[in-house]
């Protein structure tokens, strides 16, 4: 049975290798099947799927939204979409704007603390209109001031660190509205990222079905065998469909690779016709 991954990134967003690379990488894992889901952007598609034409590597249009609930952090992904859909495209947009006010500030912090560092140089590094705080990071790295993504998040930018800036996100409910706008499926990335488990869990991904949410990310490369099966059981009992991806990164995420994540990570394409179904079925209703 050959793998799938549903949840990748490349230099769109945070990552650091092109979609073209990223596929290739995916080809050398066994990847049948994949979706780039970079951080607000959808630029990413159309290299990836010239390249899996290539390759013979199925592509699912994706995204990652993020969204807040009060100051947990909740990421929802978006998958078989319409990517090219004016309304998403000119709501991602507007998500990105909101880096860029973001970012200046924290830049601001960092020069405060004696960093000599400038957006212009991050936006420049970054090379993309989806910047983020692994950009920094990657300066950091660069200017010597850290010695690796952690390090420049453990001292500078996770939140609690003294260049932390919050940022104005959206609610949840929204992010899946705009997925099911343009005909996707909306499913919770990472669901550690909640802070709670079980019955804390399953209130959380009621509340977001109710909103429209179709899937939960089951399997995710830093999940123990303990939470793997706590997410089965949870999609079981809400009727949530199952998906799965690495979440690579490149060289903020070292130890993750694509495919196999930290190494046991396994995503059966048998997930793919259920994803691609509701997806079908959200385009008519
Ligand atoms: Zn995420
Ligand atoms: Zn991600």
């Amino acid at each position: 049975m050959s793998r799938i991954d549903l949840h990748l990134h490349t230099t769109h967003s945070d990552g650091s290798f092109s979609a073209a690379e990223v596929l290739r990488f995916a080809h050398k894992a066994g990847v049948t099947a994949l979706a780039i889901t970079d951080h607000d952007i959808v630029s990413g598609i159309p290299e990836a799927i010239a390249t899996g034409a290539e390759l013979g590597i199925e592509i699912i249009p994706g995204v990652e939204i993020s969204s807040c609930v009060g100051k947990t952090e909740l990421h929802i992904l978006g998958y078989c979409m319409d990517w090219q859909d004016p309304e998403l495209s000119r709501r991602l947009a507007t998500l990105r704007a909101s880096r860029h006010t973001r970012n200046p500030q924290i830049i601001e912090r960092l020069r405060s603390l004696g960093l000599d560092i400038t957006y212009e140089e991050v936006r420049t590094l970054a090379g993309t209109d989806s910047v983020g705080r692994p950009h920094i990071a990657r300066l950091l790295i660069e200017k010597k001031y850290v010695t690796s993504a952690k390090d420049a998040f453990d001292r500078y930018l996770s939140e609690g660190r003294p260049a932390y800036v919050a940022r104005e996100l959206p609610q949840p409910a929204d992010a899946i509205a705009w997925i099911r706008a343009a005909g996707g499926v909306a499913v919770l990335a990472h669901p550690t990222w909640a802070k709670v488990s079980g019955e804390g869990l399953n209130t959380l991904l009621a509340t977001l079905k109710a909103e429209g949410l179709g899937g939960i990310e089951v399997h995710y490369s830093t999940h123990s065998k303990r939470q793997t099966t706590e997410y089965l059981d949870l999609a079981k009992r809400l009727d949530l469909l199952v998906t799965g991806g690495s979440d690579f990164h490149g060289i903020t995420k070292p130890d993750i690779e694509v495919g196999t994540g930290l190494g046991d990570l396994k995503v059966s394409e048998k997930l793919l016709d259920p994803l691609k179904k509701a997806a079908l079925l959200a385009h008519h209703s």
